[in-house]
């Protein structure tokens, strides 16, 4: 007799973003007439670059010939693209810095995905159905939803006002630590010595850092790390998820990649094993990124790539700017979006994080994203997002500064 796995049962209700539709839906068909401003969701808005459309269509037109098409290509990605990003590690400027990321990655430490999404669900899978996993609070649903179907035991660590947004240290033995930085809701960045304190406790405890680094392009401080790798120690106790959804607008073109160093260890394997076991699963479970996507990858690479999706990222974080320096002329409190397109706005009048959510939209018309929707520790908070066109965004700064009345 077939069983489900009642783990999905165990699963916290995912209501948030259709409960958002919903009452904007209802608040719409009681006044049609008003325009609606988006600044909620954690989605690109803006057109590819032009570099990185030749890219696609190069990767379009090689399909149409004989001797350039391809089919199945490397379960693990283009060798191509798997020495362009090594290469990236190694010599390209992060935004904010003077000097390059001079970090050291061998190609076959680099395994091209459809995106950091299903890498950041299907990794815990290489590890022991019985491991430990720690979890921030608040949180990106998808390390936490993955790892309850996968019926493992959840620490959590809070991240709040107190610490900055950047978790303390788990007080128990963990085995598995899921960190996002640039933090997706919180915009919160950590340092180099935060993160060398996870590094510390990792080795410490042959603990592994699941590190997500889906928004660094975002930093523009040039102390602050883009990649865990930044820190000394790192490589033997951390696999780094990445994406190009944010960085390049790939959302919907869909290509991202992870790290997993070949000096990764833990309680009882081999230098090499992790490496060779994600391998092994992904040549199982995944046949590889689209080629035509890999095209545009390598073109988001290239010198001219860097430029213009560098021009993309610095819109959206002009986004950031403009929507912080209003909230905060209000007398409201918000942190995040200096280093990370989010922006987490402390809800004004001991409001709950609905009670704000519906507060902005009747009065300002303007949807944002309730914070007790990633966790309970964002309860009292409100997630803003620097994705959307620089219209709606001022729109939506005016008609908040006109009709919030705080
Ligand atoms: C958007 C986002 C990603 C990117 O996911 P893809 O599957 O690559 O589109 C990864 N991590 C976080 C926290 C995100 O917000």
């Amino acid at each position: 007799m077939a069983k489900i796995n009642s783990n999905y049962r165990k699963l916290p209700k995912s209501y948030l973003f259709s409960e958002i539709a919903k009452r904007t839906e209802a608040f719409l068909e009681k006044n049609p007439k008003v325009e609606i401003l988006k600044l909620g969701i954690g989605n690109t808005t803006e057109p590819l670059a032009p570099s990185v459309i030749d890219g696609l269509i190069n990767g379009v037109k090689k399909l149409a010939k004989l001797d350039s098409y391809t089919g199945y290509g490397d379960e693990q990605g283009d060798s191509r693209l798997r020495q362009a990003l090594s290469d990236w590690y190694k010599h390209s400027l992060p935004a904010g810095a003077g000097k390059k990321r001079g970090i050291n990655l061998l190609a076959d430490e680099i395994f091209i995905s459809d995106g950091a999404k299903p890498d950041a669900a299907n990794i815990s899978s290489i590890f022991s159905p019985d491991s430990v996993v720690a979890i921030t609070d608040p949180v990106y649903p998808v390390y936490l939803d993955s790892n309850v179907i996968a019926g493992k035991k959840i620490v959590y660590l809070s991240a709040d006002e107190k610490n900055g947004f950047i978790p303390t240290l788990p007080k128990q033995k963990v085995d598995l630590i899921f960190l996002c930085f640039p933090n997706n809701p919180t915009g919160a960045v950590a340092t180099k010595k935060q993160l060398k304190e996870f590094v510390d406790y990792a080795t410490g405890n042959r603990a592994v850092i699941i590190f997500d680094a889906a928004y660094s392009e975002y930093i523009k401080d040039k102390n602050l790390p883009t990649s865990i790798y930044e820190i000394k120690g790192a490589k033997s106790c951390a696999i780094e998820l990445q994406s190009f959804s944010k960085s390049a607008g790939f959302t919907g073109v869909r290509l991202g990649w992870t790290v997993v160093p070949k000096d990764l260890i833990v309680e009882g394997s081999q230098p090499g094993e992790i490496n060779q076991f994600w391998h092994r699963r992904q040549t199982t479970m995944f046949n590889g990124a689209s080629n035509i996507a890999q095209e545009g990858g390598l073109a988001i690479l290239s010198a001219e790539g860097q430029k213009q999706t560098r021009k993309q990222v610095n819109y959206y974080m002009e986004n950031a700017a403009i929507i912080k320096r209003g909230l905060k002329d209000m007398g409201l409190t918000v942190f995040g979006g200096e280093n990370a397109p989010y922006l987490w706005v402390k809800c004004p009048e001991g409001l709950s994080s609905w009670e704000f959510f519906d507060k902005l939209l009747k009065k300002a018309h303007v949807v944002g994203t309730p914070g007790s929707g990633f966790g309970q520790m964002g309860e009292g908070y409100l997630r803003l997002s620097a994705f959307g066109h620089r219209e709606n965004v001022r729109k939506a700064m005016i008609s908040i500064k006109e009709n919030l009345n705080l």
